[in-house]
């Protein structure tokens, strides 16, 4: 979905910069791409494009924890069962949009049960004039996906389509809530 929303807002005439994990997918031509390979990198990455920034869509699946003490080497098998330590890692949209001029943020939910609930509240939670929300199952690894949106006007339905359909939608529908705030 990151991915398509790049290839949308540059259609959409930005200047956008993708921060990636990495992905099999080929990045649309046209755009900056940084790749990064953890949570740590990733928030780094996003604050260095920042400056340049009106708009930050977060999209990225990012791992809630990461080894605490990851080994160089092969760790070797005995009987034993094995513990693995793990840390919270940084929340790089909470960090963004509790900044003092932050940019206009886009949030996204997966949720495997009660989205509009959950959705809502993870918003509030994390300041985000726009947040886009699906159910988990329905959406990794398919083609199309269905995504409600959540702003302060309510709910908006984007009915089961291609990710690329959805997110021409998803950047439409931000560019006019941004246009509001300028
Ligand atoms: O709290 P939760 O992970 O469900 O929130 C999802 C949103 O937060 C997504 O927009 C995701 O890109 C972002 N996120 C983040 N950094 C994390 C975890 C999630 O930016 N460590």
């Amino acid at each position: 979905m990151g991915y398509a929303i790049a290839r949308a807002a540059r259609d959409a005439g930005a200047r956008v910069i993708l921060v990636t994990g990495p992905t099999m997918l080929q990045p649309p031509s046209g755009i900056r791409v940084v790749k990064v390979t953890s949570a740590q990198e990733m928030l780094e990455g996003v604050e260095k494009a920042l400056s340049d920034c009106h708009v930050f869509i977060s999209v990225a699946a990012v791992a809630d924890y990461a080894p605490l003490n990851p080994q160089e080497q092969k760790i070797k098998k005995d009987a034993r069962i094995l513990a693995l330590e793990l840390a919270p890692t940084p929340d790089i949209l909470a960090n963004v949009a509790s900044r003092a001029n932050p940019p206009f943020c886009v949030g996204f939910a997966a949720e495997s049960e009660k989205l509009d609930e959950y959705a809502e509240s993870k918003r509030k939670r994390k300041h985000l004039p726009l947040l886009a929300a699906n159910l988990a199952h329905e959406a990794i690894g398919a083609e199309s996906n269905e995504l409600i949106l959540f702003d302060d006007e309510g709910r908006h339905v984007l009915p089961r389509a291609p990710k690329l359909t959805q997110a021409r939608l998803l950047v439409h529908h931000l560019a006019r809530l941004f246009a509001k705030t300028r």
